[in-house]
C-alpha cells in the first residue's frame, strides 16, 4: 500500500472527511445506492484557497456556505452540519494539506437508499469534503486572455442550484475544448447566462454589467467578491440582462470563478472582443480589477485569519470552564 502511495499524483494523496471518517482519498468509499451517483441527488460548493500576507485561507468561506445552505433548501436535503461546524471542516482539511494553494471540495448528497424517484425517508445525508492542489493561474492567460465560444443554453431551469448534476455543463465544456476555446459563454432567448463554469461580465464605457441572479445561473462567489470590490474603488456594476448584441458590441469580456479567478475574453466565436488597440487583448479595466481582486483577497484572509483566532480563543476559553 505504501508503495501505491509513492506513486500516486499530488491530488491523490489527498486525504478526505467522509461522514464523520478522515481517510486517504483513494481508499474512501460510498455505496453505489448513493443518491449522489444513482440521480446526481446532491449538491456542492469549490472553494479557493490561497497563502497571502503568510496566511493561508479560504477565498469568502461563509458566502459559499450560505449558498450551499440555499441549495439544500432548493433540493429539501436536511443541513447536516451547522455553519461553525463547516468552518471548522474547512480549516482542518486545508491544515491536514500541505499545499498553499487548494481548493476544497464539499459534497452532500441526499444519501444511500433502494434505487427510487421519491426522497427515501429516514436517510442521512453523505457528507464528503476532500481539497486538492490548486495551480496557480498560468501567466499566460492572465497576460493573454482566453478565447471563448457560445452557444445556447441548453440546462434546466434551475442553475440558481448548485447540483452535482453537472452533464449540461460539462457538454458544454467540452465543446469549448473541442472548438479549441477555453470557455462556452451560453445564450438564453437572446440573453446572456453565464458560462459553462464561470459567471460573465461585460464591460462597455467604463461599466461593468452582469446578468441578474435568476433561476437561470449560478449565484458565483467571485462574481460577488469582484463587485464588492469594484464598490470599494469606486465602480459600480450594473446588474441587468444582457443582450446577445452587447457580446458583439463590448470593450471587453470577463469570466471568473473560484477555480480560474478573473480572466479576460478576447475572442468569442473566432471574433477579437473590443475594439482599437486593446483589441483581442486584455482590456485596462480588465487588468485594474485583476490587481484590485489580488488586494481584496489579502483583506479576505486578513478577515479570516481575524474570525479563526477569535473562534480558537472562545474555544479555549469554553475549556478552561467546562
Ligand atoms: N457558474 C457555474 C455554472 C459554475 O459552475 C461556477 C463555478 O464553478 C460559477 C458560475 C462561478 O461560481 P463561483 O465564483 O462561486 O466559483
Amino acid at each position: 500500500m505504501a508503495e501505491m502511495h509513492d506513486q500516486l499524483a499530488d491530488w491523490q494523496r489527498a486525504s478526505c472527511y467522509l461522514n464523520g471518517e478522515w481517510s486517504a482519498l483513494i481508499d474512501a468509499k460510498v455505496s453505489v445506492l448513493d443518491r449522489g451517483f444513482i440521480f446526481g441527488d446532491g449538491v456542492y460548493e469549490v472553494i479557493s484557497v490561497d497563502t497571502l500576507g503568510g496566511m493561508r485561507a479560504p477565498f469568502r468561506a461563509v458566502p459559499h456556505f450560505a449558498r450551499l445552505q440555499r441549495s439544500l433548501d432548493a433540493v429539501r436535503i436536511e443541513n447536516p452540519l451547522g455553519l461553525e461546524e463547516w468552518l471548522d471542516l474547512t480549516a482542518e482539511i486545508i491544515e491536514r494539506h500541505p499545499w498553499q494553494r487548494q481548493l476544497v471540495y464539499v459534497q452532500v448528497t441526499r444519501g444511500v437508499a433502494k434505487r427510487d424517484h421519491p426522497f427515501p425517508v429516514g436517510i442521512r445525508p453523505t457528507v464528503f469534503v476532500t481539497t486538492s492542489p490548486w495551480p496557480p493561474i498560468p501567466a499566460e492567460q492572465i497576460e493573454r486572455g482566453v478565447d471563448a465560444v457560445t452557444h445556447a443554453d441548453e440546462r434546466w431551469l434551475h442553475c440558481d442550484i448548485k447540483s452535482t448534476s453537472l452533464l449540461g455543463n460539462v457538454l458544454m465544456k467540452q465543446y469549448a475544448i473541442d472548438q479549441g476555446a477555453s470557455e462556452t459563454v451560453m445564450l438564453r432567448d437572446g440573453f446572456l447566462t453565464e458560462g459553462s463554469s464561470t459567471n460573465i461580465s461585460v464591460i462597455k464605457d467604463g461599466v461593468i454589467a452582469t446578468p441578474p441572479k435568476t433561476s437561470q445561473l449560478l449565484p458565483g462567489i467571485t462574481v460577488d467578491g469582484i463587485a464588492q470590490i469594484a464598490g470599494q474603488h469606486g465602480l459600480t456594476v450594473d446588474v441587468r440582462p444582457i443582450a446577445a448584441r452587447e457580446l458583439k458590441e463590448a470593450d471587453e469580456i470577463w469570466l471568473c470563478s473560484s477555480g480560474r479567478e478573473l480572466l479576460a475574453i478576447v475572442s468569442l466565436d473566432g471574433a477579437a472582443v473590443g475594439s482599437g488597440a486593446e483589441s483581442g487583448k486584455p482590456g485596462p479595466m480588465y487588468r485594474r480589477m485583476h490587481q484590485w481582486f489580488q488586494q481584496g483577497k489579502l483583506d479576505d484572509a486578513r478577515s479570516w485569519a481575524a474570525q479563526r483566532d477569535a473562534h480558537q480563543g472562545r474555544r479555549q476559553t469554553f475549556e478552561r470552564t467546562a
